[in-house]
């Protein structure tokens, strides 16, 4: 069995460029138990993180006794992490896990049965219907849920109460990712794969430490630096994590910028594709707007000027932005880093356009990943119960005020 306490990512299977994520089943059972106990599995999935592993649950008179992944799943091709095999077993036990609603009662909560707690939502939400109107009522909403359950919040929030009050999650990772999808594309919707791991030549993590936080998609990459043609890593992060160890590694750069200065460390990185040239005229011409505005903004931005306000070494942005400018292939991951920081939406925007410039989106390898925190955050977007309506958010329109802090490119 796995112990991926001792060991967090396990054992590598390493692959070459364009080829499967080769499977390895991840497996825990309470003590003294082996497969054959196992009265019968049940499909799920962990919702710990964002990454969303499949998992089969193991059940022994009637009890979970152990999890394990599943092989065939697209996401994690049979790993789990340490919260993915440990962290469902004791709180799926808890003796003080809740089993029945609970109502206030004089300000105290007391136990009661779905009929009573249910039927109390129903007469409070009519009576303040029928007094003041829909904008009573708001939905703050879980990360955890499945799209079907989202569409069917949304419709109910948004269709049938009538309310626009209604906040998936979006707080903290989510608000950045959503704010900066719209801001460069006009919707917000991943334009990236998992699977582009598989086939890039490079990745930027921007502000996103995987290895400590998604690290069944770690593994995935570790799979890759490991095996025949890997990419190089580019790090963006004040700190050495694991993932800027990884990246001085495989010949990629350690960026790290003072706390609060991405968006200054992002227009260097991007003055840089001017610089050289790395930019593919006729690709930014036929599907942007924007590029000569982006280009006056990002210009006092030397490596020199970034040096001062970043404390980054100009080889270092430069060595940076050459990877960037001359892979053929180039996927970006970004997480709190840049989203819980100065400037986040703006930052988030620069990865987009770095893309958006060299043209490496929508195709095997090249793409990026907003990543968010919890794992059906794209979902609850997607279907209308955070902010938007149904279908992406559709209908917004990508910003091109040149005025805005918001680098002036998009998508036509
Ligand atoms: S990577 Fe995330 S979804 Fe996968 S097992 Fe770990 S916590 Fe669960």
């Amino acid at each position: 069995m796995a112990d991926r306490i001792a060991d967090i990512w396990g054992e590598r299977t390493p692959h070459a460029k364009g080829t499967v994520w080769p499977a390895r089943v991840d497996l825990h059972l309470d003590e003294g138990l082996g497969e054959g106990d196992v009265d019968r599995w049940v499909q799920s999935a962990c919702v710990l993180c964002s990454n969303g592993c499949g998992c089969d649950i193991a059940v022994k008179d009637g009890g979970m006794v152990g999890v394990r992944g599943r092989a065939t799943d697209v996401v994690n091709h049979g790993r789990l992490g340490p919260k993915g095999l440990y962290g469902s077993t004791p709180w799926a036990g808890s003796a003080d896990r809740l089993t029945r609603p609970l109502v206030r009662e004089g300000g105290h909560l007391v136990e009661t049965d779905w009929a009573r707690a249910m039927g109390r939502i129903v007469e409070v939400s009519q009576r303040l219907l029928a007094e003041k109107g829909p904008l009573t009522h708001g939905f703050y909403t879980t990360g955890q849920m499945f799209i079907e359950e989202y569409y069917t919040l949304g419709v109910i929030g948004k269709a049938g109460l009538g309310t626009p009050h209604m906040d998936g999650n979006t707080r903290l990772c989510t608000a950045t990712a959503a704010a900066a999808f719209k801001e460069s594309f006009g919707a917000d919707g991943q334009p990236g794969s998992y699977t582009d791991i598989e086939h890039c030549d490079a990745i930027f993590l921007f502000g996103h430490n995987m290895a400590e936080t998604q690290t069944v998609l770690w593994m995935r990459i570790l799979d890759r630096t490991r095996g025949e043609a890997p990419p190089r890593l580019v790090c963006v992060d004040p700190r050495l994590t694991p993932v800027a160890q990884e990246a001085r590694r495989t010949g990629g750069v350690h960026l790290a910028p003072r706390v609060g200065t991405n968006l200054a460390l992002m227009n260097g990185l991007t003055r840089e594709l001017f610089e050289h040239g790395w930019v593919e005229d006729d690709w930014v011409l036929a599907h942007t707007i924007g590029v000569d505005e982006l280009r006056r903004i990002v210009d006092p931005y030397s490596p020199e000027k970034v040096q001062q306000i970043c404390g980054v070494d100009p080889e270092d942005l430069r060595r940076a932005a050459r990877i960037f400018g001359e892979s053929e292939n180039v996927l970006s991951t970004v997480l709190q880093g840049f989203y819980q920081s100065h400037q986040a939406t703006a930052s988030a925007v620069a990865v987009h356009n770095l893309h958006l410039l060299r043209g490496l989106i929508g195709r095997p390898g090249s793409g990026v990943l907003q990543m968010n925190g919890q794992p059906t955050a794209q979902n609850n977007r997607e279907c209308g119960a955070g902010g938007d309506l149904p279908g992406s958010g559709t209908g917004a329109t990508p910003s091109t005020s040149g005025s805005s802090p918001i680098c002036g490119m998009s998508t036509r």
